[in-house]
Formats: structure tokens, sequence, C-alpha cells
């Protein structure tokens, strides 16, 4: 059975060749029988999980930067360490109070596994792209560096994130489960267009809000696509809270859809939908991460996030990258505020709460509002800051 977990790399490709998306699912002995406790959520402490990114390139545009990392880690940490969401009211009625925070915190390595200072980025030139997806003696290319790669920083208490130019590869980008993790063999593997929200992600359509890792994520941590990647209502996700489906979505379905006689939950990260539709982690799907790592990565999320906490918004910059405007920490220490949206008739637009952001995206799209100009209302409980933003066409 492959391992190997995946997101198309063309859309039209997903529509074309729906049966090879990813390998058959076949359940193992390594998973829990269903019950009713996936209704509760299981009251734990927020776990902490370091990750290092190893961003190899041929090119200065495959060279993504750590801005682009740090919109990464922003939308990681905006579904996995969160409990409201703009995005929330995307999730129709039926489901929305399944809806569950991981409470999963990521953070960038601050060292390396020798104990060296490192900002959880690392940067390898390769001539040969063909590693991306190679496999020599049964090994892959890109986790070994006696094959080209890199050898993993130790997976008991980094997750590695490979970053490669995937355009010769089936898929988008890849997972490890956990029960077939090994010391040299661990971590996830995308495509250098789908990471975060800017740069390289900016337009690359319908993978540009850097959900492709949230989803990855989840097979890291022991999640499986809801229809359990079998045709015909035969297979499960082993989740009591996400219906049986039969088939996969793709692309960006209207509610309601129905499978196997039920609504089905399009929406759920696990789905295969366009970034811009997925929406929710269930409380079923929460416990059950929660479970796969307490079973097979108990050292994962043991990590401290240490990086400071800084309260002085004035130490945050506001800048737009085309459509987007991010907000970064100078010092790239974790800020918290509330953003408020306001037209220039003074009506409130968009709010949101970020909770020790190292970075916040903001996409036009996600605004859903028409050009013209805006006010973002920067505030915690000391500050308030105005910044006026230009939306054009
Ligand atoms: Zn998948």
């Amino acid at each position: 059975m492959s391992k190997w977990i995946c997101f198309f790399l063309v859309f039209v490709e997903i529509q074309s060749l729906p049966g090879q998306r990813c390998a058959p699912y076949k359940p193992g002995p390594t998973y829990r029988s269903i019950s009713t406790q996936d209704f509760k959520i299981q009251f734990r402490q927020k776990l902490q999980c370091r990750l290092i990114f190893h961003i190899f390139y041929s090119s200065a545009e495959e060279k993504l930067s750590a801005m682009q990392v740090y919109s990464q880690m922003e939308v990681l940490n905006r579904y996995f360490n969160n409990a409201v969401n703009a995005e929330d009211y995307n999730i129709p009625e039926a489901f929305r109070n399944l809806k569950a925070n991981p409470n999963i915190e990521f953070c960038l390595a601050d060292k390396d596994p020798v104990g060296n200072a490192s900002i959880g980025i690392e940067w390898i030139s390769i001539s040969d792209l063909s590693i991306a997806c190679k496999t020599e003696f049964g090994k892959r290319s890109l986790m070994h560096k006696n094959l080209g790669g890199v050898d993993l920083w130790d997976p008991k208490t980094y997750i590695n994130i490979f970053v490669i130019n995937r355009s010769q590869c089936p898929v988008l980008g890849e997972a490890i489960y956990p029960w077939d993790a090994s010391s040299d063999e661990d971590g996830i593997i995308l495509d250098y267009r789908s990471i975060g929200s800017i740069g390289t992600a900016h337009g690359n359509k319908p993978f540009h809000q850097g959900k492709t890792l949230v989803h990855e994520m989840g097979h890291f941590f022991g999640l499986f696509h809801l229809s359990g990647d079998q045709a015909n209502c035969a297979g499960d996700d082993i989740v009591a809270d996400t219906p049986l489906q039969g088939l996969e979505y793709f692309g960006c379905p209207k509610f309601p859809q129905v499978s196997c006689g039920q609504n089905s939950q399009f929406m759920n990260f696990m789905s295969l939908v366009d970034d811009a539709c997925m929406h929710l982690f269930t409380i079923g799907q929460v416990n059950r991460m929660q479970e796969q790592i307490q079973l097979y990565r108990p050292e994962i999320g043991k990590m401290n996030c240490t990086m400071r906490l800084q309260d002085d918004l004035k130490q945050v910059i506001v800048r737009q990258n085309q459509l987007d405007w991010q907000l970064l920490s100078k010092s790239r220490g974790y800020f918290s505020c509330n953003l408020e949206l306001y037209d220039m008739n003074g009506r409130l637009r968009w709010k949101q709460q970020f909770e020790e952001a190292v970075s916040v995206t903001i996409s036009a799209e996600l605004l859903d509002v028409n050009p013209g100009v805006y006010f973002l209302l920067v505030s915690n409980k000391e500050e308030k800051l105005c910044y006026k933003l230009i939306l054009v066409q």
C-alpha cells in the first residue's frame, strides 16, 4: 500500500483523472474504532510543534522567501490554533457545531538538531529536479543526503517540510501517515507554488491560500480523506462526525451535495476541494489527530514555541503585496491583535482576531469587498492603529 497522499497539481487533471488522485487506502490495525467520544472534544493541553522547511531550488523563482514561509505559518496556525475564524460562516449550519480547534500551534525551529541557532528554513541548491518524486533503493531521494536530498532533522521532535518544484510529479503534496513514519523517512513534501499565500502561491488558484499544508498536516497526524479513498460508500475515514462519502468532491461545490444518503461534508479540510472552499476540522477529526499523535508522535507536540510575544503593535508592519495585505512582525516575534475593516461609510465589513501570529495575510478574496478605499483598524488591549487600504480592480 502506498502511504502517499496528495492534491492534484492541476484542476483539469483532477476532473479527468479522479481515480489517480491518491493511493487506495487500506486500513491497518492502527486505527481505533468509532466511539461516541467523537462528539465531545476531549480537553487537552495545547501542543506546540516546530517545523523545518527544506527548500530545494534550481531557479530564483523556486528559492522561496522567508516571508512566504511566514505566510504559510500564519495559515497553519489560523486553522490549527484558532477557535474562531472569519470563514466560519462558509460552513453550512448543519456542520457548524462540529467544527473544532485542533489546539496545535506551529512555529519555525529556532535550533537545529545539534543546537545551533536556526530560522527553521534552509535553502538547498540543486541542479536536478528529478529528485522531487524519485525513489532509489526503496528510499525517497529527497529525504536522503546520499541520494541527492537532505537527511531529516530528528522527526521525533521536528516536522520536516520538503519544498520543491513538483511539476514533474503526479501530485502536488504528499504526507507520511504516522504509522508509516520511520527515523529516516517522515514529513511532508509540497510543491513550491502551494506554500503560503504570497510569492509563488499568489494567483496559483485553486491552491493559493496555503491550505495544501493544512490538508497534508491532517494526514501527517493520521486523518484520511472522507471517502476513505473507496468508491460506492465502501470506505470510511474512521471518524464518526464526518458523513460517509461514496466519492471525493473537487472544485467548489454548492451545498448540499448528497452521497451515501447523507449530506456530504465536502468543505472539510480533508476533502479535495479548492483552497477557497475548505473550512473545518471536526471534533472527531481533532480527537483522532490528538490520539494518533499520542500513539505515534508522542514527542512532536512537546516543543516550546519560544518566540517572544510582542505587545507593541508599532513593531508590526503592514504592507501590500498586489491584492493581499500582510501584517508582519519586524522581529519575527508573535503578536496578537484584532483586525477590523471598515468601508468609507464607516460600516464594519470584516473582522478577525489573531492570536500569536508571526504574519497575517489578508487577501482581497477573503474580504469579499469591492474595489475602493477601506480602513484597517489593528488593535490590542493597549493600542489602536489605523491603516488605509486601497483595493484596486
Ligand atoms: Zn489528501
